[in-house]
């Protein structure tokens, strides 16, 4: 993903002009086939939409995606058609994402029509072996949405996903909506078919112990920039932008020896339609010095794969 914008317009109250909702402001990672990257960062700072975007969902305003070897952007009918079968998404409201109208086997069933894969006797027997895949059983086939609770309605989320065999899946929020007893066996279900399927998943979340437990690197999200990037334990260790640390100083961690204060931040994060000037963060950085609010700081390498855009971080 390189330089990723996405701006969306949005009128002023007269309709006169129109301002831009800076929601992905140039944002630039790589994924690694295999691993799972983790997004974070509080609601609002641009983590969905970067994932809509990279999966066509939303078109961005500007940047690169390049996948295969090609910039998917470049012709966006024509390659997303071939490649969209290798992403997909994993929503995080399993009670709007599905139908409530559709039996699950027909909600499993349709991305083989779409993708046209398979005939109706196949389909259903792939639509039969996923659902085992995810822990639910054939007689769920016939059951609408409402029969089942959160965890088993992610678990279809997850199935109809998975069915047409994709490369990456971008999973936004998971398990947020659910109760922290099921996230853990829904985290433990994607890590598995992880394994089994060699996927490759790009991690939305705005809870960093959820984001930590799957994750081999993590991107820190504000306001529609990544800040930091780091190997999963390195960033949690010695987080280096102070908005990570301030992030990272509200989640309790489970090794006592790792003292910390809580940092509380002053102030809202300011509109995403007018960011600050120079560095975003400088409104409500602790630390915050004249050049912040004058130069728009460059990404700089710290340590080996330890990524941090501050001006007074070496
Ligand atoms: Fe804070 Fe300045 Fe670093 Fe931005 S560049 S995070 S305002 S110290
Ligand atoms: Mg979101």
């Amino acid at each position: 993903v390189k330089g990723l914008k996405k701006y969306f317009p949005v009128k002023t109250p007269l309709g006169r002009t129109v301002e831009h909702v800076k929601a992905v402001n140039d944002v630039s990672f790589k994924l690694f086939e295999g691993e799972t990257y983790g997004l974070v960062g509080e609601s609002g700072c641009g983590k969905s939409t970067t994932g809509r975007t990279i999966l066509g969902l939303d078109n961005p305003t500007e940047g690169e995606l390049l996948y295969k070897d090609q910039n998917i952007l470049d012709d966006p009918k024509k390659s997303f058609v071939k490649l969209k079968k290798d992403f997909q998404m994993v929503f995080q409201d399993p009670f709007s994402s599905l139908n409530p109208r559709q039996r699950i086997g027909s909600i499993l069933e349709e991305p083989l029509i779409i993708h046209n894969i398979a005939s109706k006797q196949k389909r259903m027997d792939m639509v039969m072996e996923i659902l085992h895949k995810v822990g639910l059983s054939s007689d769920n086939y016939y059951h609408y949405p409402h029969e089942f609770s959160g965890g088993q309605r992610q678990r279809i989320g997850i199935a109809r996903a998975l069915i047409i065999n994709p490369k990456i899946i971008i999973c936004d929020e998971p398990v947020s909506a659910l109760d922290v007893s099921t996230q853990s066996q829904i985290i433990n279900l994607m890590q598995e078919l992880q394994k089994e399927y060699k996927l490759t998943y790009l991690f939305i979340a705005h809870d960093i112990s959820v984001v930590r437990h799957i994750s081999d690197r993590i991107g820190v999200m504000y306001l529609g920039k990544i800040v930091e990037e780091a190997e999963t334990e390195d960033l949690i260790s010695n987080p280096s932008h102070p908005y990570s640390q301030a992030l990272l100083s509200a989640v309790p961690l489970p090794e006592p020896s790792i003292k910390k204060e809580r940092i509380i931040l002053k102030g809202d994060i300011p509109s995403p339609l007018n960011p600050p000037s120079g560095c975003f963060f400088h409104t409500r950085c602790p630390i915050a010095e004249d050049i912040c609010s004058e130069k728009v700081p460059v990404r700089k390498e710290i340590r080996p794969n330890h990524f941090v855009s501050c001006h007074l971080v070496d």
